[in-house]
């Protein structure tokens, strides 16, 4: 069929732009000297300025609609009809948002992102201030685009997660609030795990064996994919056969790079296994962020702070790092479970982080929504950590600025994480009753079958099937907060003897 020859064309050369924008931004974090910072950005720009066009271009228009009459439709294989479905859908979002404002946001958040990582250095907020203001007004501007009878806080929502709005994401987080505070509480009155035998001197370069080895027993493929490192880890890549991933080595503490590298892994592993017959179709990629946030999460927590999994793989700890030679498994599992609110998202335990993201999520809508004031971010920041985790940091190093989000321009995307949670407390109940325990799985070393569970039922799939599809077929509902309050709550009774 000629004119799906034509848009196919179309869609390889689209991605060969952000191909080759995907690499800038991947090499700005990581190898790019500073001062090659402006011409990348420049560079950047116009590629993703390039592919923004040709996806909104009448041409596309063309053969969008062309394709989309039902006698040329029903001759289309499933893929095709996905790749169409896909492609229709982001037009539809895009064509109203004018190139120019498009670039400019590309432009924006780029010097804003440079800006940022001065700005954290030094705490300060008010070199950042503008900044925060023009990508919130910039953000504005384009949901208004995109649709314009829709609040625009709620279209940015929906961009990283297909059907969800604020009003969803409330109730889920108010089950979530219900479901894990108590427990904090709780654990909070048993004392605090001794956290000193932890920290030490750790080489960089056992620190990236040890990487290498976690990498390889989650079976991440290393020839599609390469592990760097960059201040803040991510992953980033064409799917499924160059998935990059980035860790930031703690040299006092190797549990931040260690839980970074399987975080990042689950969310690499995802692209890895996404069928090879999605490339060029745009849908090469994972469906949602709060899917893909599942997979990091499954990975980082359910599996890799799990008893069973230290069972397995501490003797490897205490081989690269003769610091452990004295340490008990025990000691070494409560150690990566130790529930303590803190100042940093990143570095949070299994159970604040939800309050993290919710205290993200609470100041985000208030921003969108009129009522709080840029000006006001850094007071409003210390009034929620006061409320939700009982502590306050001293610095906006440790405090507002230390997310890479909201400079990026990246607004909507916190409650990914936390929707992440709970999608993985509910796959992990589909994935029990149809695998066994999974202690059982990872203790007896068949992670093969728990990542080929996750291929079969989510990963394979990219973009074909919403998050909304991918659970109910799955679990037979929709979004539900109580599995991973059970998981929770059984784990953590356990280990604090609650
Ligand atoms: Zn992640």
């Amino acid at each position: 069929m000629e004119v799906l020859q034509g848009l196919k064309e179309q869609v390889k050369k689209i991605g060969d732009y952000r191909h080759a924008a995907m690499i800038l931004s991947w090499d700005m974090e990581t190898h790019m000297p500073k001062k090659g910072a402006d011409a990348h950005i420049s560079a950047l720009t116009t590629l993703s300025g390039e592919a923004f066009k040709m996806s909104v271009s009448e041409e596309m228009r063309d053969q969008l609609e062309a394709l989309r009459v039902p006698e040329r439709y029903k001759e289309l294989d499933a893929v095709d009809q996905a790749m169409v479905e896909h492609l229709y859908e982001e037009y539809l979002q895009c064509k109203n948002i004018p190139s120019a404002l498009y670039e400019r946001y590309v432009e924006t958040s780029s010097r804003s992102q440079n800006t940022w990582l001065k700005a954290k250095h030094e705490a300060d907020f008010d070199k950042m201030k503008p900044y925060f203001e023009e990508m919130i007004a910039l953000q504005k501007e384009m949901a208004h685009y995109i649709n314009p009878t829709k609040d625009p806080y709620d279209v940015l929502l929906d961009t990283y997660e297909k059907g969800i709005t604020a009003d969803k994401i409330t109730d889920l987080f108010d089950a979530l609030k219900e479901g894990t505070v108590p427990l904090i509480e709780a654990i909070g009155k048993k004392g605090i795990v001794d956290e000193q035998p932890f920290v030490g001197d750790f080489d960089k370069v056992r620190q990236q064996t040890f990487a290498h080895y976690l990498l390889d027993v989650m079976g991440y493929d290393l020839e599609a994919g390469r592990l760097d490192e960059s201040e803040h880890p991510f992953t980033i890549g064409e799917a499924p056969y160059d998935v990059r991933i980035t860790t930031h080595y703690d040299l006092r503490d190797i549990r931040s790079s260690a839980f970074s590298v399987i975080h990042e892994g689950g969310h690499a592993i995802y692209e890895q296994q996404i069928m090879p017959k999605l490339i060029g179709t745009g849908l090469a990629t994972g469906t949602s962020m709060g899917i893909h946030e599942s997979q990091s999460r499954f990975f980082e927590n359910i599996i890799g702070r799990s008893k069973a999994f230290w069972t397995c793989h501490y003797p490897k700890v205490q081989e690269i790092f003769p610091q452990f030679k004295q340490m008990d498994l025990e000691t070494f599992y409560k150690g990566n479970n130790i529930v303590k609110p803190s100042l940093i998202r990143t570095e949070a335990d299994e159970l604040t982080y939800n309050l993290h993201v919710i205290i993200r999520f609470e100041l985000e809508r208030d921003l969108f929504s009129g009522k709080l004031a840029v000006a006001d971010l850094p007071e409003a920041w210390h009034a929620k950590m006061k409320h939700y985790l009982g502590v306050v940091p001293t610095s906006h190093t440790d405090g507002v600025l230390q997310d890479t989000h909201w400079p990026s321009g990246m607004f909507g995307y916190f409650p990914s994480y936390a929707l992440g949670n709970i999608y993985g407390g509910q796959f992990l109940e589909a994935l029990v009753g149809a695998l066994g325990p999974i202690e059982t799985l990872i203790h007896e070393g068949r992670l093969d079958q728990v990542r080929a569970w996750l291929g079969k039922h989510i990963h394979q799939y990219g973009k074909m099937k919403t998050p909304t599809q991918i659970v109910e077929e799955l679990c037979g509902t929709g979004l539900d907060a109580q599995p991973i309050i059970r998981y929770y709550t059984k784990k953590y009774s356990q280990i604090y003897e609650l």
